[in-house]
């Protein structure tokens, strides 16, 4: 039994808590009190003392087969930086994507990462996260716009999702189908179904560029001209819908959809993507190919969990999240409607990042019941004010981190 008590504790879902302690028992949050208490009643209790304890963050969006990759141009415009990763992903092999993304794993346990919201088109990264000591959501990856290839899809996804127990691990899987100018509405209610009927999360991409804004609402632009003709040398005429994408999608999205980006939408969007079950925001990602930020004070006063993801270091250069917190927390001032708070910032990465995988009754914060995945943390300055104790956890980013806890297990580098 271990006790791990701290000058301030930061729940997350909760207001700080000065001089308290949680008992950790079989890996999960027993009890959350005061130190001088909690040590009283747990005198047998081994202890560690950190300045502050908060959630292990959570990476709400990434695609860890992609780790080796370098940041490609967006020179050009998206259409032009998609058809930059297709021809690099030809190069690759699975063996290759699984070192990477294996190496990577290690990488994330360093920085406090303790759960991604990975999404995988080569199916050895199911085994990968089948042996991670990560808590994840593995989103498999479905890309198929045309009719005739729908079936055979499905069946090959079940295929490779049955040959793994997912009960055992600690990951557990979901169906990522790829964008609407990807994926035939089919194919995307097909997916849902089956994501409905066997509890799997679901994520898309959605209203990256303005790329897919003009298919869906014209059915041309470079994703028509130089996309499907010329890249893939595919034959499809993607029937203009005269709407958003949002609007496009409009009757597949609840609760069960998490959906990433939702950097083009406007203020008649929200109302849609307010059913969703969350937003993930890839800021960096999002500047590196459009130059915008999504409108994500907007979303949030909406009532839209609104979670953190790096994506790929193919658009945002790597898959440190941190770097994402500090890339919010400097332009807080610059989005689209108010500015955002420190603390709405942690947020993003904990408990909504958690909603956005689909495991936020399991982790996110520090709550009795919880997994004990946690950081001891130096902030510099300690403050029992929600707001300055996460602008100094920010500042601090990766070097303020003293320990992390997995399972309730002290993580050794
Ligand atoms: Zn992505």
């Amino acid at each position: 039994m271990k006790l791990l008590s701290a000058d301030l504790i930061l729940p997350i879902t909760h207001p700080p808590r000065k001089d308290s302690a949680i008992v950790i028992k079989a890996g999960k949050i027993a009890e959350l009190g005061s130190r001088k208490n909690l040590k009283k009643k747990f005198p047998q209790a081994e202890e560690f003392h950190f300045p502050l304890l908060m959630p292990g963050l959570v990476n709400a969006h990434t695609h860890l087969e992609l780790s080796g990759l370098k940041r490609l141009s967006a020179a050009g415009g998206f259409t032009d930086w998609i058809i930059r990763l297709v021809r690099e992903k030809r190069k690759w092999d699975s063996a290759r994507y699984a070192r990477a993304a294996q190496k990577e794993i290690k990488n994330q346990l360093r920085l406090g990462i303790t759960s991604l919201g990975d999404v995988l088109s080569d199916p050895v990264m199911l085994e990968v996260h089948h042996q991670s000591p990560l808590f994840s959501t593995a989103f498999y990856e479905l890309i198929e716009i045309r009719e005739q290839g729908r079936k055979l899809k499905m069946e090959l996804m079940k295929t490779h999702l049955a040959e793994f127990n997912f009960a055992l691990g600690r990951t557990k899987p979901g169906l990522s189908p790829h964008t609407p100018y990807t994926v035939s509405r089919a194919l995307f209610q097909e997916a849902r179904k089956f994501a409905v009927a066997h509890e799997l999360g679901l994520c898309t991409h959605l209203a990256e560029s303005e790329d897919e804004l003009e298919l869906i609402q014209s059915g041309s632009g470079p994703i028509a001209t130089r996309l499907y003709s010329q890249e893939l040398l595919m034959d499809i005429k993607f029937k203009p819908a005269s709407c958003s994408p949002a609007q496009y999608l409009a009757d597949l999205i609840d609760r069960n959809m998490t959906l990433i980006h939702c950097v083009e939408i406007t203020d008649s969007d929200l109302e849609i993507i307010a059913k969703a079950r969350a937003v993930v925001h890839c800021p960096r990602s999002n500047l590196h190919i459009s130059g915008k930020l999504a409108p994500i004070p907007k979303m949030i006063d909406a009532g839209i969990p609104v979670a953190l993801g790096t994506d790929s270091p193919a658009s945002a250069g790597d898959t440190n999240l941190w770097n994402e917190l500090k890339k919010v927390y400097q332009l807080r001032k610059e989005y689209p409607g108010r500015e955002i708070k420190p603390s709405e910032i942690l947020k993003m990465a904990t408990i909504n990042s958690s909603r956005a995988i689909f495991r936020d009754t399991e982790f996110g914060s520090i709550e009795k019941g919880k997994l004990a995945n946690l950081i001891g943390f130096q902030p510099g300055k300690l403050s029992d004010n929600d707001d300055q104790s996460a602008s100094a956890i920010i500042n601090a980013g990766a070097a303020g981190i003293q320990a992390v806890f997995l399972n309730g297990e002290l993580q050794k580098f």
